[in-house]
């Protein structure tokens, strides 16, 4: 009989035990574990080093900013479709990207070219506030949705020509240009706050950019050109 408690003790003891780690298995532990891949293989070893960042990309559910037929790829080391012939950018170029800005908690950023959303929400992991603006309103309304539903507080959209940025909640700690622009518009240098930073593909739609850096101080304009990189481009409203 005693064998018999104690066997049933062990039983139910194991039941708990083999339970607890599927309990603990969220829906989305699978993908935690492509998104450390894609961390460590993809951004950090090709330098990007800032902690908030890694975290950040750490964080968000990229497979959840994809269309339904892309999850499967959406931590892959390249860009993806979103509808709307536009594209997600590749994992390393939006952590690149968001560390040369160097996002800090107290900051306000402006995004131009929301797309999925994905970018954003990488920046409201950081910063105080985010500032989005979309010219295509199915892909601005969507994103708008989803990043509300998923609790990112902290981000704005707006439909319309980013080439104008967003004047009303000017000026901006950083900007984040992630369409190609054949120059740099002013309005957006107008709008960057007094040593802020621009990070905006430069060059002919449809062939190979320059990643460039855009800093103001003392209304003073420097640029740097960092990398070439393919971008759709920043359209002209109708
Ligand atoms: N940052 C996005 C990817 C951007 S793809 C993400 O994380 O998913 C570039 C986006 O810029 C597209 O959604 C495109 O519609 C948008 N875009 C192009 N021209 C624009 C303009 N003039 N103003 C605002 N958005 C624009």
């Amino acid at each position: 009989m005693k064998n018999f408690f104690q066997l049933l003790a062990g039983l139910l003891l194991s039941i708990i035990f083999i339970n607890a780690p599927l309990n603990s298995n969220t829906e989305d532990n699978p993908y935690k574990i492509l998104r450390q891949r894609m961390v460590a293989e993809q951004i950090e070893s090709r330098g990007v080093q800032k902690k908030n960042v890694l975290q950040a990309l750490l964080t968000v559910p990229r497979h959840q900013f994809v269309p339904g037929n892309q999850t499967k790829h959406a931590y892959e080391d390249r860009p993806l479709p979103i509808g709307y012939g536009q594209t997600i950018s590749q994992p390393y170029i939006v952590g690149y990207m968001t560390e040369i800005i160097n996002p800090e908690p107290t900051q306000r950023i402006l995004e131009i070219g929301t797309g999925s959303g994905y970018q954003a929400a990488i920046l409201a992991e950081i910063v105080r506030e985010v500032f989005t603006v979309e010219i295509i309103s199915e892909l601005g309304q969507s994103a708008a949705e989803h990043l509300k539903r998923l609790g990112y507080k902290k981000i704005n959209v707006k439909i319309a020509d980013g080439y104008y940025g967003w004047p009303e909640k000017a000026p901006f700690d950083a900007i984040v240009v992630t369409a190609a622009a054949e120059y740099i518009p002013p309005p957006l240098i107008d709008q960057l706050k007094d040593g802020g930073k621009m990070i905006i593909p430069v060059g002919s739609p449809f062939l190979v950019q320059t990643l460039m850096l855009v800093e103001k101080n003392k209304n003073k304009i420097t640029t740097r050109s960092l990398m070439p990189v393919r971008f759709v481009p920043l359209r002209k409203d109708k």
